[in-house]
């Protein structure tokens, strides 16, 4: 028996627990998700100095033609 990682349930940790070591599917996916979205946190927007956006002309202050 082990704890599950998400939940700390406890569950069997054989090949008939697929979702092992997890006690269930959405454990496992909540674990997953908590996982990406610390990827997501630290990996911020990408910034490619060599992306084409760079060189995308910026529209114009939209103040300027109100006057
Ligand atoms: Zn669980």
């Amino acid at each position: 028996m082990v704890g599950c990682p998400a939940c700390s349930r406890k569950t069997e940790f054989t090949s008939a627990n697929r979702w092992r070591p997890f006690c269930s599917e959405r454990c496992k996916m909540i674990d997953l998700g908590a996982w990406a979205a610390g990827r997501y946190v630290i990996g911020g927007e990408p910034v490619d100095p060599e992306s084409p956006a760079a060189e995308t002309p910026r529209p114009g202050p939209p103040a300027d033609d109100a006057r």
